[in-house]
């Protein structure tokens, strides 16, 4: 926490710090549109080494019905309603003291129209609060997972504080309830070479697909956070290139298990060619809409490293 640089400036907790809509290929094979609305609520209490999350968050818990309001003031910002909802914030939907128990049921009445919700949650509080959401919703649940990597002498060093019991347990109890699972999994943790940062990638994948994940969502370790910066001096963390995120997206749909989207949001820090990021950037969301690998993108300038 000592490594941590100034939080960003500040939030407020009647308004989302963050909206924006996206496209996504739903699970009967649809482009839908999808919003993603970042509520504004307390900071996450675990503290992972590579998080940056708790940035955009307050100190105390959020006052009762501030989350329902937040979501109103999202959606009353977009020309249509979205076929499917994220509601993502930088902790766990069911930690009581992020979104109060309470505002369950409005939050429900604000996304009714929608006919699927995500939102994400740390392994260890999933349990009985996630159905009693579930039951309220008229689209069905996802609940999506940090599972950061399966290496097992890094993921305690991620200080996630669950090991993989954890999560197959989490997951197995939501694919009973009828919720769908989606994995968070990152590509080339710190402590990992390039080698490395691919092979554990995939090896993730296949864990999430094993236990019943239907979406593997991967993405390449940032820095910023202050710890990971930290670990750059030390040489202990560098960013993974554009091409081993490329690789592992690949690799993933290759398993043929379930959809695998790669993030394609500021992917500036892992590319050294401005020739070929744009193009590079849309082939990866073309795969993540059709779940096809395309062709490769030939950039002369730098053979695509
Ligand atoms: S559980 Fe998620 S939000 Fe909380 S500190 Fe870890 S990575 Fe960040
Ligand atoms: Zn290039």
């Amino acid at each position: 926490m000592a490594q941590r640089p100034p939080r960003c400036a500040a939030v407020d907790p009647f308004k989302p710090h963050g909206l924006f809509l996206e496209e996504e290929r739903s699970g009967l094979g649809h482009v839908v549109d999808s919003a993603v609305i970042l509520l504004t609520n307390k900071e996450c209490p675990w503290r992972c080494l590579m998080c940056d999350l708790w940035r955009q968050t307050v100190a105390e818990t959020v006052p009762l019905g501030a989350i329902p309001r937040q979501i109103k003031y999202a959606l009353a910002q977009l020309s249509s309603r979205p076929a499917q909802i994220k509601l993502y914030n930088s902790g766990s939907f069911f930690d009581p003291a992020a979104i109060p128990f309470a505002d369950y049921p409005a939050i429900a009445d604000a996304v009714s129209f929608a006919d699927h919700i995500v939102v994400e949650a740390h392994p260890r509080l999933v349990g009985e609060k996630v159905s009693r959401f579930r039951d309220l919703l008229s689209g069905s649940l996802e609940v999506a997972m940090g599972l950061e990597t399966v290496h097992p002498e890094i993921l305690p060093r991620l200080n996630k504080k669950f090991d993989l019991a954890h999560f197959a347990q989490a997951t197995d109890f939501l694919r009973k309830e009828g919720i769908e699972v989606r994995a968070f999994v990152l590509v080339k943790t710190p402590f990992m070479s390039e080698a490395e940062g691919l092979e554990w990638a995939v090896k993730s994948a296949e864990f999430a697909f094993a236990c019943g994940a239907t979406v593997v969502s991967i993405i390449p370790t940032r820095p910023g956070n202050g710890a990971l910066d930290r670990l750059m001096e030390t040489g202990e963390f560098t960013p993974p290139r554009l091409a081993t995120l490329e690789r592992a997206l690949e690799l993933a749909l290759n398993l043929r298990q379930g959809r695998v989207f790669a993030d394609t949001w500021a992917l500036e820090p892992f590319s050294s060619c401005s020739a070929c990021l744009e193009k590079r950037r849309q082939r990866l969301h073309t795969i993540n809409l059709t779940q096809r690998i395309q062709p490769a993108v030939d950039c002369p300038a730098c053979g695509g490293l």
